[in-house]
């Protein structure tokens, strides 16, 4: 037992023993009702009630720290972000498996194993391959103490605060072992992938291409706390270092330990007598291979007598216990009706193949996403061809290749449309890019997603206006525009009518990938919003006119403008009709224009070479005078903040935003959309405040121009991300680890030592929850408040 639960277990005894026992007990039930919740799926409590229990622990927590145990269900939240993974070295080699496509190697494979040990028949097991990120576990005196991914198998990355957020594995185990190592998979259930791209896809994020490269991605992330948000779940299925305890003799006397041990494992396996066996229940499963919530790729067979492994052996890579079979991808043929094109929220038109119904992976697909015309021409798809398609992981359909064997010489190529199919505007394709695009800002295909990112949360944060919602509005045609949110009223919206069911795609803006709506999804619970859904959303509404100009510009909507370009235009503009009417963004825009002519007349360049002597004078004449203005212009620009006069190089733009971004910011003020929104905000008199000349914005100047470092988590589920936000909003720089620089170090709650431990060192001034809250004009943590995001 180490020191810290040694003085942990002392002032138990000698502060507060019923703080103590509540909180022990509190542990105890939560870890009861995950139990239920996420293993067992027969949840006791409802949500509410759980966040009840859990939110009573944290407060006990931060009111006595000592109360804090390693195996605390409140770690499940996620605690500090990291700069990076250590490394972990693995005590016994993480192998991977030797992968089998014949049924007749897996025959062979027996053979060898018999003769190897002298005995024929050998018993097996066969198990679903789970298409996930292997990973191990380590418990010391049965607490959970090291998380690692396999990496190269000697020595992988150490990976436990992102997976203590994993609810399924427990924290603490039951065993009298002194040393238990247990190995399986991290993966990402289908459903919850679906929904997860679901909503990169609308934040505008270049969305994961299947579960697995989601799980690699999630368990990967700095910050535990964005990790405890992403669907994430384990199974476990074999042992590495056992110490204390006899380890089980077979195979399958483990998986019964593991399941005694509330560890999750797969939910199905097969113990087969021997190799005929194992071919039947390779069959069963590839019949199976769909109904699971994860997405397998195959089977695992293992010899089920443990005591055996030893005598086995490893190949170079391989142990030889174990031996993976894998399914070929499921394909399936068919034939391309019409391709047709869909807009998404920032106008970008995407080809769908419309097909022939045809089953694969387990569904009916009758779409498949073409991504665009670069990659219908190299693939050579034409409409009336022969195709394979395949799920991309299982769940997207793609379609792979043309059978061109089949081509009769009907087929049609197929040329993207000049003129939108939602509103039929001309379409445009920039250079850089390879998609078509919808440039009309009212397109009503655009509306909706447009309507969804105004009152997303780091845009005006309306709450309650969700999908349907916004759909409903922009189907009974209440919105035209996201500023006719303004327009709204009680009765109108009290009167909305839900039941339409919105069928819905998304279209990913950089990839292009479609989203079928599942039918759980279209139930509709209620006919109309009703009163108390309209007055959420009318509040937020009215709220939103007072938010920070960094929201506001985030919410336009502008391509290439995301929260962090946002925030720095805020801090150039004095308020929102400075930022309509912006002298750095034209001037900007003109460095650009200039930088970029010079660059095509600079007569040392290499496209010079081939002239004559006289046209690369004419062009170094050209280009000193460009030079000169771009002096000029970078003397002006030094007043309106947006170019750094730190380095020698004094025109560099400090301002991260690239060349498109100002021009598209430029185009829409510039258009009768950007006109009109103006004219809209002068009329309702909304003139968000920026940050330039230090005006104060909602909340107080405090934060100003300081730097500050956050560590340890907030109470009421106040997420550090929000926090983030709010002080750059307030106009604070907001940095991952402590320095001579930092003003202020907010201290919440498990801190993490090593920014404490700096601060102390270099004398970094401290500050609580609460006066942080104070300075935010956040009410202060209540105690009763149950909002706890979890
Ligand atoms: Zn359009």
């Amino acid at each position: 037992m180490n020191d810290d639960l040694f003085s942990f277990s002392k002032s138990k005894f000698e502060h507060n023993s019923n703080s103590a026992a509540r909180a022990a007990e509190l542990r105890e039930l939560i870890e009861h009702h995950n139990n239920l919740y996420y293993i067992q799926a027969k949840p006791e409590i409802s949500d509410f009630e759980y966040d009840k229990l859990m939110h009573e622990l944290i407060s006990l927590e931060k009111k006595f720290p000592e109360l804090a145990t390693p195996d605390s269900p409140s770690l499940r939240i996620g605690g500090e972000p990291i700069s990076q993974f250590k490394p972990f070295e693995h005590i016994m080699r993480m192998e991977s498996l030797d992968n089998t496509y014949a049924r007749s190697e897996l025959l062979e494979y027996d053979k060898m194993i018999c003769g190897m040990v002298g005995t024929t028949p050998l018993e097996y097991m066969v198990e679903p391959k789970i298409d996930g990120v292997a990973f191990t576990l380590h418990y010391i005196d049965g607490l959970l103490e090291t998380a690692a991914t396999r990496g190269n198998g000697e020595v992988g990355d150490n990976i436990t605060e992102n997976v203590r957020t994993i609810r399924t594995i427990p924290l603490r185990i039951q065993t009298e072992a002194i040393h238990f190592e247990v190995r399986g998979e991290i993966y990402m259930p289908k459903a919850g992938f679906l929904k997860l791209i679901e909503s990169q896809v609308e934040n505008g994020e270049e969305p994961f291409k299947n579960p697995r490269n989601a799980a690699a991605g999630s368990i990967k992330l700095l910050d535990p706390s964005i990790t405890a948000r992403r669907p994430l779940d384990a199974v476990l299925y074999s042992s590495g270092v056992i110490d204390g305890i006899k380890p089980p003799e077979t195979h399958f006397a483990m998986f019964q330990l593991l399941q005694a041990l509330k560890l999750p494992t797969l939910p199905r396996i097969w113990r087969c007598k021997d190799i005929n066996e194992v071919m039947a229940a390779i069959d069963e499963l590839e019949t199976l291979r769909h109904s699971f919530p994860f997405e397998i790729d195959g089977g695992v067979i293992k010899v089920n007598n443990r005591t055996i492994y030893q005598l086995l052996g490893s190949t170079a890579k391989a142990p030889r216990w174990a031996r993976a079979f894998k399914y070929a991808p499921e394909q399936a043929k068919t034939v391309i009706e019409a391709i047709t094109v869909q807009v998404g929220r920032t106008g970008v038109l995407t080809p769908v193949a419309e097909l022939r119904t045809v089953r694969v992976a387990g569904s009916d697909v009758s779409r498949a996403t073409l991504h665009n015309e670069e990659d219908i021409r190299r693939k050579d798809i034409r409409i009336g061809d022969h195709v394979l398609i395949e799920k991309a992981g299982e769940v997207i359909p793609a379609v792979t290749s043309v059978l061109f064997e089949k081509r009769t010489g009907n087929e049609v190529e197929f040329s993207m449309p000049a003129s939108c199919p939602v509103c039929g505007e001309s379409t445009s394709k920039s250079e850089n890019e390879v998609a078509w695009r919808c440039t009309n800002l009212f397109c009503p295909a655009q509306l909706t997603a447009r309507l969804r990112h105004f009152a997303s949360r780091d845009a005006l944060d309306i709450e309650g206006l969700g999908e349907r919602v916004a759909s409903a509005l922009v189907e009974q045609k209440l919105i035209s525009n996201p500023m006719d949110i303004f327009n709204l009223n009680e009765i109108l919206l009290s009167t909305l009518n839900l039941e339409q069911p919105t069928k819905f795609e998304v279209v990913n803006t950089s990839d292009q990938i479609t989203l079928e709506q599942s039918p759980e999804n279209s139930v509709v619970s209620s006919r109309v919003l009703g009163k108390s859904n309209a007055r959420t959303i009318l509040n937020s509404i009215e709220r939103s006119k007072s938010l920070p100009l960094a929201r506001w510009i985030y919410a336009i909507g502008v391509s290439g403008v995301g929260s962090k370009n946002a925030r720095e235009l805020a801090g150039i503009h004095e308020d929102f009709n400075d930022f309509a009417n912006s002298k750095a963004i034209s001037n900007a825009k003109k460095f650009y224009d200039l930088t970029e002519e010079a660059s095509a007349n600079n007569p040392n360049s290499q496209k010079a070479s081939s002239l004559s002597d006289e046209d690369r004078n004419k062009m170094g004449v050209r280009y000193a005078e460009l030079g000169r203005e771009v002096d000029e212009l970078v003397e002006k620009m030094k007043t309106d903040g947006i170019v750094s006069e730190k380095g020698e190089n004094s025109s560099k733009l400090i301002l991260d935003i690239k060349p498109e971004v100002c021009r598209a910011i430029s185009k829409f003020f510039d258009s009768e959309y950007g006109v009109d929104f103006v004219a809209r905000m002068n009329e309702l008199g909304i003139n968000p405040a920026g940050r330039k000349g230090q005006k104060t914005t909602g909340t107080d100047s405090f934060f100003q121009g300081k730097t500050i470092v956050i560590t340890g988590t907030f109470s009421d589920g106040l997420a550090r991300n929000t926090v983030s936000t709010l002080i750059s909003d307030a106009g604070g720089k907001v940095t991952g680890s402590v320095s001579e620089k930092t003003d202020y170090i907010i201290v919440g709650k498990n801190p993490g030592s090593s920014k404490i431990n700096k601060a102390e060192e270099i004398g970094t001034k401290r500050m609580t929850e609460e006066e942080m809250r104070k300075h935010l004009n956040l009410p202060p943590a209540a105690a009763e408040d149950t909002s706890l995001l979890f």
